[in-house]
């Protein structure tokens, strides 16, 4: 507990050295604050370490409130049991984690994954956007309605797969007038880097036989700061995370961005190779999408 509670006085302390002079806790925060005091008095499934120096975040895009100092990741050590109860154990514990809700945008919600636990294909994210702050869960937007139909073409369901961020929280900036944040930042090394033993133990707990990693911002939190320089050097490449055979390529927005047959023909191609691998049918329909006809 005293791990915790340094890590939220480092985090409030942070945050006043911004400028931030006053901290919005919402009723749900506080009880789930309660709870992870009363758990961590219970069950220690996951330490929170003592908080470290910060340290600068290289290749990361400059955020709005640039930590001055983060807590180290938690060690997240998983309950025997089957995979129903262990999954739920680290969604539990994600969303009372401290440092995840003291940064959550007032009455909004800290994102864990969602999908099948047998999935044998676990996608990997950035982080929650405005749609799923709000739900509480992954992908539910613009690019989350794209990335269903990207699953769609696979021929599997969104239920039958696994889908998961880097990050539990929406990346912070200054909320507007009305209290809310408009737009979005990609989150820094740190809060990656605070948040990935959760994306770790899911991946554990799924025990997917395929990670694909969906951006250039997922990439660099999967394989590490400073692995590449351009998204384009690994994109449609085999790499390895948590000892899972790890594809690589384009996030969903990126479609959405440039709507053309030939950037879906790019992404396409990475998700083939993931069909491949995993021994999934694949037609000729589906071999020529974005080239002949049909695709999302
Ligand atoms: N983009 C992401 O990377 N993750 C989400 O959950 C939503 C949008």
């Amino acid at each position: 507990m005293r791990a915790v509670i340094h890590a939220l006085t480092d985090e409030l302390q942070r945050l006043k050295s911004t400028g931030v002079k006053s901290v919005a806790v919402s009723d749900e925060a506080v009880a789930a604050l309660r709870q992870a005091a009363k758990s961590a008095r219970t069950t220690p499934a996951a330490r929170v370490p003592e908080p470290r120096p910060a340290r600068p975040a290289a290749g990361a895009a400059p955020a709005a409130r640039q930590p001055s100092s983060f807590p180290a990741s938690p060690e997240v050590v998983l309950p025997p049991g089957d995979k129903a109860s262990r999954w739920g154990a680290v969604r539990e514990l994600v969303l009372g984690d401290p440092v995840c809700l003291a940064h959550v945008n007032p009455g909004r919600k800290v994102v864990f994954g969602v999908g099948n636990l047998d999935a044998r294909i676990f996608f990997v994210g950035e982080a929650p956007g405005a749609d799923e702050e709000i739900q509480g869960e992954p992908f539910v937007g613009a690019a989350g309605q794209l990335l269903n139909k990207m699953i769609a073409a696979t021929g599997l369901r969104r239920d039958e797969v696994y889908i998961g961020n880097i990050m539990n929280w929406r990346p912070q900036l200054p909320l507007g007038p009305g209290g809310t944040q408009s737009g979005n930042r990609p989150p820094t090394q740190d809060e990656m880097t605070y948040c990935l033993p959760y994306l770790r133990a899911q991946i554990e707990v799924v025990n997917p036989e395929i990670v694909v990693a969906l951006g250039a911002t997922a990439t660099q939190g999967l394989l590490g700061f400073g692995t590449f320089k351009a998204l384009g050097d690994v994109r449609g490449q085999w790499r390895e995370f948590s000892g899972k055979p790890l594809m690589v390529t384009y996030h969903p927005s990126y479609i959405l961005r440039n709507p053309t047959s030939r950037s879906k023909r790019t992404i396409w191609e990475d998700f083939l190779k993931v069909m491949e691998r995993a021994g999934m049918p694949v037609s000729q329909k589906q071999r020529g999408y974005f080239l002949d006809k049909g695709g999302f």
